[in-house]
């Protein structure tokens, strides 16, 4: 069987700007919501990157024995659901907090999951997200890990629990 592999832009070790704590920042390569203002635009074409196996993903983890979480931004994650879901949950069995960025919503993401098995896999190992295009106009550099105000920081598990969006409000991401 094929290995599982994600389209990859980069990837940044020792993140302090892309959630709490120190982080391996992962940017995957493809995004289809050409966000105006977008910060990454070589992210978007869904052709080059590099092609990476989740084992090549999780020796880059070993880099760094100090980091405490992993977050996956873009790009557009959810463009690669599946493998990034396996990923993540071999990040979480290591006992890593596991965050993503995507310019879907919650609430879209939950629809795409109807056609994308990979979507609620990623979403089940997902402790955070950050949900929703980037919006120019709700740009501010108060907010400490979102671009823009239009954006949530999501817990997850609750969410999912739920059926509906619950925010994280807690310091950690918001202070
Ligand atoms: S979702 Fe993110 S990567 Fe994609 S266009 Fe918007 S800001 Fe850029």
């Amino acid at each position: 069987m094929e290995e599982p592999t994600v389209l990859l832009a980069g990837v940044v070790q020792d993140s302090i700007v892309d959630g709490p704590g120190l982080r391996l920042a992962v940017f995957t390569q493809g995004c289809p919501h050409a966000c105006p203002g977008c910060h990454n635009p070589e992210t978007h074409p869904f052709e080059g990157g590099t092609p990476t196996t989740v084992r090549e993903l999780l020796q880059k983890l070993q880099d760094n024995p100090l980091q405490t979480g992993v977050t996956l931004s873009g790009g557009e994650p959810f463009c690669q659901a599946a493998p990034l879901a396996a990923f993540a949950a071999a990040c979480k069995r290591r006992g890593l907090e596991v965050a993503a960025y995507s310019g879907y919503t919650f609430e879209e993401l939950l629809e795409l999951g109807r056609q994308d098995p990979g979507v609620p896999a990623l979403l089940q190992q997902l402790d955070t997200l950050i949900d929703g295009r980037f919006v120019q106009a709700l740009r501010s550099h108060e907010l400490r890990f979102r671009g823009s105000a239009n954006q949530r920081t999501v817990d997850v598990p609750k969410s999912l629990a739920a059926g509906r969006a619950v925010l994280d409000t807690s310091a950690r991401w918001n202070g």
